[in-house]
């Protein structure tokens, strides 16, 4: 098969491949679109991502065959696939927070532990399917896993419909976060972004969105002088955490869903004098990624508007590339083997 492999030089390369085979309670998929996560830009220089890697987590794609013991799939279901493949035996997983398991991006796909979908096919357990109904077309079952993201950030700020919250970036998980609040039924939604295109996109989707000069008053002025009860932070800046706490109202939340390897200073006086709580929000559950086909196929998410590019595998560099270069009016790109 065909895919892409990340090379010595952390580059990636379009290759030849042999086929997975799927082992007992494993499926083979014939990948039909991978998304490009900023994830994977940020993982690809480091050392978790080792030379030989096949990236990828975002993918639709149907079931070319099934291995020893699979009952409940059949070669021709269209599926989406949850990437992280928790342990089941951590304290994490037994308690119901099977996406902090330490082990579920190592056991996983496309982060450095089994190979990932910018491939033709890849070989996945049965447990981490779930099927794409038929009002999901294969191009938005790759935008179920990033839309996830954004699902299970939103229901952590736990907002009532009359609760003003804020999204700081309309980048893909700022977009995301956005989309999710409004689709679980919190009506006003600000969004905060500085570079013009994107500003204007979110725009286009029916937000009011503002710029960062004189953010502090215009997020006011849109809220008609209320402070938003959440403020989520998906830009990943180092200056957007701070920002945060300054938006957000007295008793308040931020939930922090942008991903930043550096330490940021926060102003802790005004995180205890407005008894704020910074709230961490890492990937989603099983229930959030099911919700998230849902709100798919329910229309009420704009999956066409959001996909900026489909490339072949071929154009996988190219494409990290541009994504990566600062003002680029791409959002999601899809990757089709
Ligand atoms: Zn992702
Ligand atoms: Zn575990």
């Amino acid at each position: 098969m065909r895919a892409v492999q990340v090379t010595d030089e952390k580059a990636l390369a379009e290759g030849e491949h042999p086929d997975p085979r799927p082992g007992p309670g494993e499926v083979e998929i014939e990948v039909a679109f991978c998304g490009i996560c900023g994830s994977d830009l940020h993982m690809l220089p480091s050392p978790a991502i080792p030379p030989g890697t096949i990236m990828g987590h975002e993918f639709s794609g149907r079931i070319a065959s099934v291995g020893e013991g699979v009952e409940d799939w059949s070669p021709g279901d269209r599926v989406s696939v949850i990437p992280g493949k928790p342990c089941g035996e951590c304290p994490n997983c037994l308690a119901d927070r099977e996406h902090l398991c330490g082990e579920a991006v190592m056991r996983g796909h496309g982060l450095g532990g089994r190979p990932g979908a910018y491939a033709e096919r890849i070989v996945v357990h049965s447990d981490c399917l779930f099927g794409l109904p038929d009002g999901v077309p294969d191009e938005h079952g790759a935008l179920v896993e990033p839309l996830a993201v954004g699902v299970h950030a939103a229901e952590l700020a736990g907002l009532g419909p009359e609760d003003p919250a804020v999204v700081l970036g309309a980048g893909p998980i700022g977009v995301m976060c956005a989309l999710a609040l409004r689709a679980s039924g919190v009506k006003r939604v600000v969004v905060v972004e500085p570079g013009d295109h994107r500003r204007e996109r979110i725009g286009g989707l029916g937000f009011t969105a503002v710029a960062l000069e004189g953010v502090h008053d215009a997020v006011i002025a849109a809220f008609d002088g209320e402070l938003p009860v959440a403020v989520l932070e998906g830009a990943g800046h180092p200056d957007a955490l701070g920002l945060a706490l300054e938006l957000v109202a007295p008793a308040g939340i931020v939930v922090a869903a942008g991903v930043l390897e550096e330490p940021v200073p926060i102003n802790q006086v005004l995180l205890i004098i407005k008894e704020a709580r910074i709230q961490g929000a890492f990937a989603y559950r099983r229930e959030d990624f099911e919700r998230s086909i849902e709100l798919l196929e329910s229309g009420r998410i704009p999956a066409a508007e959001l996909i900026t590019e489909v490339a072949p595998l071929a154009r996988a560099q190219e494409m990290f590339d541009e994504l990566r270069r600062p003002g680029t009016e791409q959002l999601k790109v899809l990757l089709a083997p």
